[in-house]
């Protein structure tokens, strides 16, 4: 420890009447922080984007906060403009988690911090923390919310003894997502029982990772690969019964399909659909029955810690985190700071959301 407090004490200029510990705080103060988010296409982050600049210039930092339009050579431009403005810590939310090992290894060379935020950074050791929630939980919560609803499960998520067999289908997020694969995970390894002892159907027979995913989390390619199961696996008079969707957007896209085929109307019931990010036009859904769940995960807490880290790592000091085992970024096990993620039904939105201040009444009319 004392050979680390002298070398930071060089490292500040001066360092005169400075008897703080954290000598770097003084010369990082007011430093830049880049902050990339992938899209403003989902709400949450627009949500995320502007808490973390909040924090931080909380913390008197200045921020470079920018959104790439879900477009990779847009996202790449940006961070190499965060490079060169001289910003001393990144915090990344990458639209491909493979795509910016270029960036990283010129951010290590000038000394830069970088945060993996959300989703991991992939094939590349120069990813200092990754800040997110447990993504394996939220498949797995995802799956026991699609057996609840179609009462496999009661609320306690003991089995009733209900056997359908319901016809289901599953569907995943982008593959170049680390997420995608965490949730589809979850949510498989806790179906799979049920798909082998035959209360569950997966009807098209379409339950490997690569025949689920949906590129870019595209909410039209989830709506047309709908289009598709019904009119392939479900022609013969034969109703969806339940959808293990990983993502609010897409269960848009895939109820919007199942409304254009009769689904909701004339009898016909629509399936369970799950979700996640409790985007307004969801818990909207969800107030009005036509999705059953979403995933909540609270933003502002993500946020906090990202901001908090930043601020430790400029201080030089080390930030805590929660998990050294579970994100394996195929050339390193990133440090990760790891949030738990809930369950939304209309039976809890309004404690879950509207209690914690997440969204007003007001918001969800
Ligand atoms: C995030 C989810 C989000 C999805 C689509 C994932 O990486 O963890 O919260 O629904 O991206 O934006």
């Amino acid at each position: 420890a004392a050979i680390g407090v002298a070398v930071a004490l060089a490292a500040c200029s001066g360092g005169r009447g400075d008897t703080s510990t954290d000598s770097k705080a003084h010369s990082n103060k007011g430093a830049l922080v880049g902050v990339a988010m992938p899209t403003k296409v989902d709400q949450r982050w627009i949500r995320d984007g502007a808490a973390v600049k909040q924090n931080l210039e909380k913390d008197g930092y200045k921020v470079d906060l920018e959104y790439a339009n879900n477009d990779i050579p847009t996202q790449v431009q940006q961070i190499n403009t965060m490079i060169t403005k001289g910003a001393k810590v990144l915090i990344l939310a990458s639209i491909n988690g493979g795509s910016l090992s270029d960036q990283l290894d010129a951010a290590a060379k000038s000394g830069i911090k970088v945060i993996a935020y959300d989703r991991l950074l992939t094939g590349d050791k120069n990813v200092d923390y990754y800040v997110s929630f447990d993504n394996y939980k939220v498949g797995v919560y995802q799956a026991n919310s699609l057996l609840t609803g179609l009462g496999v499960l009661d609320a306690d998520g003991k089995k009733t003894g209900k056997k359908g067999p319901f016809n289901i289908e599953v569907f995943a997020g982008s593959p170049d997502d680390n997420n995608a694969t965490f949730f589809y995970n979850g949510g498989m390894d806790t179906l799979k029982p049920y798909i082998e002892d035959g209360t569950l159907v997966v009807k098209s027979g379409q339950t490997d990772f690569k025949q689920v995913a949906i590129q870019g989390w595209d909410p039209a390619r989830a709506k047309a690969r709908m289009q598709n199961l019904i009119a392939k696996s479900y022609s013969d008079g034969s109703s969806v019964q339940g959808v293990l969707s990983p993502y609010d957007g897409l269960s848009d896209g895939i109820l919007s399909a199942l409304q254009g085929a009769g689904y909701g109307s004339a009898g016909k019931a629509l399936p369970i659909i799950t979700g996640q990010d409790a985007e307004v036009a969801s818990v909207k859904q969800i107030i009005a029955g036509t999705q059953y769940s979403t995933i909540y995960k609270d933003t502002r807490e993500l946020a906090r810690e990202a901001a908090t880290m930043s601020d430790q790592l400029l201080k030089g000091q080390k930030p805590k985190v929660n998990d050294t085992k579970s994100y394996d970024n195929k050339v390193k096990v990133v440090p990760a700071y790891l949030f738990q993620p809930v369950v939304v039904t209309k039976d809890n939105y309004k404690k879950v959301l509207v209690d914690s201040g997440y969204y007003t009444d007001a918001d969800l009319q």
